[in-house]
């Protein structure tokens, strides 16, 4: 290798994948100001979405947001790759809220990456790593497939689904990290050296169609959202591309017959697949045999992008034969002269037990190595960013001789995220519900730049325009709430008559205008547009917490109490032998899981993977109502 030695450098941090996690981690540490090396297979697929071009929804939206509010880039991204957004649960209270975007693949992959390039003190580096370097139990650098070492104070891993990765189509398979991409094997032998719990997963993704084989006429149309929503809190409209429909349609019948008729073929029904798939996001197979009596499952036809034909059918993930895919694609309403441009496929991959983490993602055993994304045994592209994010700050903090930093639950999702890992484990794919929070309150989508940006411009995570920005708001957010609580509406102000018409009970006494917007049935937009109580904010973000923090104060503080009471029934006895099924609203899951484990007390069934913060609220009021 004499002509490479002149090549070999040092870096504080070299990050190890360019997926969603790596691309993070790289941007985060080079924010901090360390050297950061992004090593990766190849810098045309940075931010490549390996499966469902699409960001956010519930739980995992709010982790966008988080990551966002720490300067992060996915948000960023999605609002300008996004061509079709919604925000889920509109009608629901502000905490369960979440925004999704369908994304352009391509125009993704091109902000993330013009992100990279322009980013100071990172550098990009197209190769596969096929080794690490490690003494005296710390890491110190890595090597690539063609033989160059770099070294490194830290190091991260985001190797994403490649490490040994084993495509299943049918009963067919062969070695992939992902369809298109090779496995990453050297490494995955190397690491399966080191002193770190390991096993199998599984993911499955759709054929994708040719949308001119498709009949949009007989499916029902699903416009996005207007105004359309915006995931960063730097964002402005005009980020967004052009916005497009996406369309439903369902299986029927004979879609389910076709698919049971090639179980047979099946290579996670005859036993080939031995990794654990992600139980939220089940193959259509899977849901055909586990809901054996629904006669039909939902499909959203989704756009690839604004400039392809190429659609993808979220709802039938599949590992069945190709000829089996052909023929239960046709049998859906619209799909009847469809042409398959992709065949579904699953993929098993290596993933490290995460209790070998620390909070801060460091693997406890090797110092200074980091893992980060689907290696950890999470999916989804969101929990990937989150992990990213997390383990490229603490590999710069430490690379700088600094503490490391690890988010709480009480602070947000990426803190339940990385305490669900690293407490709990995870023995099928991880993914990110709002159920998963205890305090979920007070860890909404709108409120993650006020949990966390303080935070992130004293990590040396935000930029100087994002601080600037957080802080207008929160000024504009004190004084818009000073002016409302000096707002005085008597029964004979000039205004008087206006407000009637927007209150159920008129106004008989004296009341200022946040007493005015704590009843439900006021807006703060119908308020401002009475004159005499206006003008309202032009900042609607700051009009927003406004609105939320004035309506919502009550629950927050209820909320509050209940976690105080919840932590109270830590030692609380639960009786052995008890049958959970009796328990009204527990999922079965849950009830599987507590008849499973029998746990001793409220605190142990709290700690029972899978067992949600809201099925112990249901579990306390039973205790209660038995006295
Ligand atoms: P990835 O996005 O996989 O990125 C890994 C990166 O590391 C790649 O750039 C790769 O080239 C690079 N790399 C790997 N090894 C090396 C090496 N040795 N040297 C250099 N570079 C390397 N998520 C869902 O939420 N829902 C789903 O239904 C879903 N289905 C999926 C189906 C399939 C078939 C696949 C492959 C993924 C699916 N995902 C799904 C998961 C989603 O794609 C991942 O969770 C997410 O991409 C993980 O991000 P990551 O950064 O950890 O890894």
């Amino acid at each position: 290798m004499s002509n490479t030695t002149n090549y070999h450098q040092h870096y504080d941090v070299i990050v190890i994948g360019g997926g969603h996690a790596g691309t993070e981690a790289a941007l985060a540490a080079a924010r901090m100001g360390s050297q950061t090396l992004l090593l990766t297979h190849n810098i045309e697929t940075l931010g490549q979405m390996s499966c469902n071009p699409a960001i956010g929804g519930i739980g995992k939206g709010h982790l966008v947001k988080e990551i966002d509010a720490l300067g992060g880039a996915m948000a960023h991204a999605a609002d300008r790759a996004g061509i079709q957004f919604r925000t889920l649960n509109s009608s629901k209270g502000p905490a369960v809220r979440a925004t999704r975007a369908q994304a352009d693949r391509a125009l993704y992959r091109g902000a993330i990456r013009e992100q990279l390039e322009n980013q100071a003190n990172l550098s990009l580096f197209q190769q596969g790593c096929d080794d690490l370097i490690v003494e005296n139990d710390r890491v110190v650098g890595v090597v690539t497939q063609m033989g160059l070492k770099f070294s490194a104070r830290t190091v991260v891993l985001t190797v994403g689904t490649f490490l040994g990765g084993q495509i299943h189509i049918g009963l067919e398979n062969f070695q992939g990290g992902r369809a298109g991409d090779p496995p990453a094997n050297a490494l995955a032998k190397r690491l399966r050296e080191l002193p770190l719990r390991v096993d199998r997963l599984k993911t499955g993704t759709p054929p994708r169609i040719d949308a001119k084989t498709i009949d949009f006429s007989v499916m029902q149309e699903q416009p996005g959202d207007t105004p359309t929503p915006l995931f960063s809190f730097m964002g402005k409209a005009s980020d967004h591309p052009e916005q497009i429909s996406c369309y439903i349609t369902h299986t029927n019948d004979q879609t389910h017959e076709v698919i049971r008729g090639g179980l047979d073929r099946s290579p996670m029904y005859s036993g080939e697949i031995e990794g654990v798939g992600p139980r939220y996001c089940p193959s259509i197979e899977d849901k055909v045999m586990r809901f054996a009596d629904k006669n039909s499952h939902q499909i959203f036809v989704e756009p690839e992008g604004l400039n392809t034909h190429e659609v993808y059918p979220n709802g039938i993930s599949t590992s069945l034969p190709f000829d089996v895919q052909v023929a239960l694609v046709r049998s859906i309403k619209g799909f009847e002269n469809a042409h398959i441009t992709r065949p579904g496929y699953a993929i098993e991959y290596d993933y490290f037990d995460p209790r070998d983490l620390q909070q801060t993602l460091e693997t406890k055993y090797i110092k200074g190595l980091f893992f980060a994304g689907q290696i950890n045994g999470t999916t989804g592209y969101e929990e990937a960013g989150a992990q990213g994010l997390v383990a490229g700050l603490n590999a710069a903090l430490q690379a700088q001789d600094k503490e490391g930093w690890a988010p709480r639950r009480d602070n947000s999702y990426m803190g339940v995220l990385i305490d669900d890992l690293s407490t709990l484990g995870t023995k099928e794919p991880y993914r990110m519900f709002t159920s998963r929070a205890e305090y979920r309150l007070l860890l909404r989508e709108d409120n993650a730049d006020m949990r966390l940006t303080e935070k992130g411009r004293e990590l040396g995570l935000v930029d100087d325009q994002r601080w600037a920005r957080f802080n207008e708001k929160m000024e504009a957010i004190a004084q818009e709430q000073q002016r409302l609580r000096s707002t005085w509406i008597h029964k004979d102000h000039p205004a008087v008559d206006a407000i009637n018409t927007l209150v159920k009970t008129p106004i008989t006494k004296e009341v200022n205008g946040e007493d005015l917007l704590r009843r439900p049935e006021v807006t703060y937009n119908a308020m401002m547009a009475i004159d005499e109580l206006g003008p309202p904010l032009s900042d609607t973000q700051a009009a927003e917490q406004v609105e939320i923090q004035t309506k919502y104060a009550g629950y927050i503080e209820r909320q509050k109490d209940e976690i105080a009471k919840q932590l109270r029934h830590e030692n609380t006895h639960l009786p052995l032998g008890f049958d959970y099924a009796g328990i009204k609203g527990l999922s079965n899951e849950v009830i599987a899981k507590l008849n499973e484990h029998q746990p001793e007390t409220v605190g142990k069934a709290a700690r029972i993977s899978g067992v949600t913060p809201a099925a112990i609220s249901m579990l306390l009021v039973h205790l209660k109502k038995q006295g």
